[in-house]
C-alpha cells in the first residue's frame, strides 16, 4: 500500500467544509509526512457552483453521489448536514470500502448503528470526532485513552449558542428573549434558534456520549430533554442567591440499581451549578465536558465547540487517522456496543431540586411546605425565605431524591392553602448529596 494516494472528496463546503478544504490544499506537504502518502483533494459537492468559493473551480461539483462512487476516492468527508440526502451518500461511501469522516451529530444520533454495522462490514473507518463539541477532543478519549477504564458519568455544556446566552443573562442580569436577540445579532443564534434553545442539539450529542460511555446503543429519542427557552432573570439571581449559575448541561450516568444491574440515564435540561464546579466557569459560546472514570478520576475537555476553524481541526484530525490506517493497512477501533445496558426510566433519576414559590406570609406555611417534602421522602437541604410586595418567596433546595418524588412533591405543593404559586422548578447538579 506504501506510496499510494489517498484521494479525498469533501461534500459540502459550507462553514466547515471551505475551512477543510482550505487546509487540505495548503497543508498537503505536512499532510503527506504524517500520513506517509499524499493525501489529495478530489472534489467538493456542492449546491451552487461559482468561481469564488475559495478553492479551484474545477473541483466542484453538484453531484455528490458521482463524487462519492469514484474509483480514486478513499475518504469520504462529509460536512453537509441533515439527514438525507448525506444518510444515503455514507452508506454508499461505506458500502463501497470507503472511509467516512463525518461532523453530523442529527445524523449520529438516530443512525450510528446502521452506519457503524456498514463500516464494520466494510472494514473501514467511520470517524466522528466534530459531531460533538466542535475542536474538542472527547469522542477518540472516550472511545480509546478510556477503552480500559469504567466511566460512570458525562456531564457536559455541549452547545455554544445556549452557553452565550445563560451567560450573558448572568453577566448582565437582562431577560431572556433580550439576549437571545443579541446573540442572533452577533451571529450565535440561527435565524431558528430552536434546535439550539429547546436542546435538540445537546440531546443529539448526549446520545452519541452516552453510546461512547456506556458502549450501548443510545438514540436521540432516549435522551430525555428540556431547553432553556423558559429561564428567567428571576431563575438566574434566585441561583446566583445560593451560589450557583445556571448551565444548559448534557448528563451521561450509569445509574446501579438495587439489584447491582447498570443502566444508562441521558438527559439535557437546564440546571443550578454550585459556583465552585468547574462548569459553572465555562461562559460565552465555549464548551466543556467533564468525564468521571472509576480508574482515572475525574476529567475535564475544554474548547471551542464550533465555528469552521475549530470544527475542521476535529475533521482535519479524523481524516489523517483515517489516511493513515488505509496506508498502513487495517482500521481504527469502530463501535462498541456489547454492553447494550438499558436506559433508565426518567422517574428514577437521582437529582436535587432547586423550587422557588410565592408564598402568603403567615405563621406555619413553612413547616407546612416542610411537612410536603417530607410526605414525598424528600429531604430539605435548604431553605430561602424573602419579603416581597405580595407576600414571600420562599426557595427550597432539596437532597437527593428520585425525580418521581421530586415532581410528585411539586405538584402537591401547588395544592398548599398558602402557596400562591410554584413559580419555578430546577434541578441542581454537580454536588454529591
Ligand atoms: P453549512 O455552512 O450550512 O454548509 C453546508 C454545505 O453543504 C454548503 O456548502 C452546501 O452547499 C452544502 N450542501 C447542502 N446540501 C447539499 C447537497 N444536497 N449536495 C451537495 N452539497 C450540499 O453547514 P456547516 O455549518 O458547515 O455544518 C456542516 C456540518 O458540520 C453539519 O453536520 C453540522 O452539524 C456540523 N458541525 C458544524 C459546526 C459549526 O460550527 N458550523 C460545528 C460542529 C459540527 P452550498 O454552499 O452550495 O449551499
Amino acid at each position: 500500500m506504501a506510496n499510494r494516494e489517498i484521494g479525498v472528496a469533501v461534500l459540502g463546503l459550507g462553514n466547515v467544509g471551505s475551512e477543510v478544504a482550505r487546509l487540505l490544499l495548503e497543508s498537503s506537504d505536512d499532510y503527506k509526512s504524517r500520513v506517509g502518502a499524499p493525501v489529495i483533494l478530489r472534489g467538493v459537492a456542492v449546491r451552487t457552483i461559482s468561481a469564488d468559493r475559495g478553492i479551484p473551480v474545477d473541483l466542484l461539483t453538484t453531484d455528490a453521489q458521482a463524487l462519492v462512487d469514484r474509483d480514486d476516492v478513499d475518504i469520504v468527508v462529509e460536512v453537509i448536514g441533515g439527514i438525507e440526502p448525506v444518510r444515503t451518500l455514507i452508506l454508499s461511501a461505506l458500502n463501497s470500502g470507503k472511509s467516512v469522516v463525518t461532523a453530523n451529530k442529527a445524523l449520529l444520533a438516530d443512525y450510528t448503528g446502521e452506519l457503524a454495522d456498514a463500516a464494520k462490514s466494510s472494514n473501514v473507518d467511520l470517524y466522528f470526532e466534530a459531531a460533538v463539541a466542535g475542536a474538542i477532543p472527547v469522542v477518540r478519549p472516550l472511545m480509546q485513552s478510556l477503552a480500559g477504564d469504567r466511566v460512570n458519568r458525562v456531564v457536559g455544556i455541549v452547545n455554544g449558542t445556549t452557553n452565550f446566552i445563560l451567560s450573558a443573562m448572568a453577566e448582565t442580569g437582562a431577560a431572556y428573549e433580550d439576549v437571545l436577540a443579541e446573540a442572533g445579532r452577533l451571529g450565535y443564534a440561527e435565524a431558528d434558534p430552536t434546535a439550539d434553545v429547546e436542546g435538540y442539539d445537546a440531546a443529539a450529542k448526549a446520545a452519541i456520549l452516552a453510546s461512547l460511555a456506556f458502549h450501548t446503543r443510545v438514540t436521540a429519542a432516549d435522551v430525555y430533554r428540556e431547553g432553556i427557552s423558559a429561564i428567567t432573570a428571576e431563575d438566574i439571581a434566585s441561583a446566583k442567591a445560593v451560589d450557583c449559575t445556571v448551565k444548559l448541561l448534557a448528563i451521561c450516568e450509569r445509574i446501579i440499581g438495587a439489584d447491582g444491574v447498570s443502566s444508562v440515564s441521558a438527559r439535557v435540561y437546564p440546571a443550578l451549578v454550585p459556583l465552585a464546579h468547574p462548569l459553572a466557569n465555562v461562559n460565552g459560546a465555549f464548551n466543556a465536558i467533564v468525564v468521571e472514570a472509576e480508574a482515572a478520576g475525574r476529567l475535564m475537555f475544554y474548547g471551542q465547540g464550533a465555528g469552521g476553524g475549530p470544527t475542521a481541526s476535529s475533521v482535519l484530525g479524523d481524516l489523517i487517522s483515517a489516511a493513515r490506517n488505509r496506508v498502513h493497512g487495517g482500521k481504527g477501533p469502530g463501535e462498541s456496543n456489547y454492553a447494550q445496558l438499558a436506559m433508565s426510566p426518567f422517574g428514577d433519576t437521582p437529582t436535587r431540586y432547586h423550587v422557588c414559590m410565592e408564598v402568603t406570609d403567615r405563621v406555619g406555611v413553612l413547616s407546612a411546605v416542610a411537612a410536603e417534602f417530607a410526605k414525598h421522602n424528600v429531604s430539605i437541604s435548604v431553605v430561602r425565605q424573602e419579603d416581597t410586595d405580595y407576600g414571600a418567596s420562599l426557595v427550597v433546595v432539596t437532597h437527593m431524591a428520585t425525580e418521581a418524588a421530586l415532581q410528585e412533591t411539586v405538584a402537591s405543593l401547588a395544592d398548599l392553602e398558602y402557596v400562591n404559586a410554584v413559580t419555578s422548578v430546577l434541578r441542581l447538579e454537580g454536588t454529591a448529596e
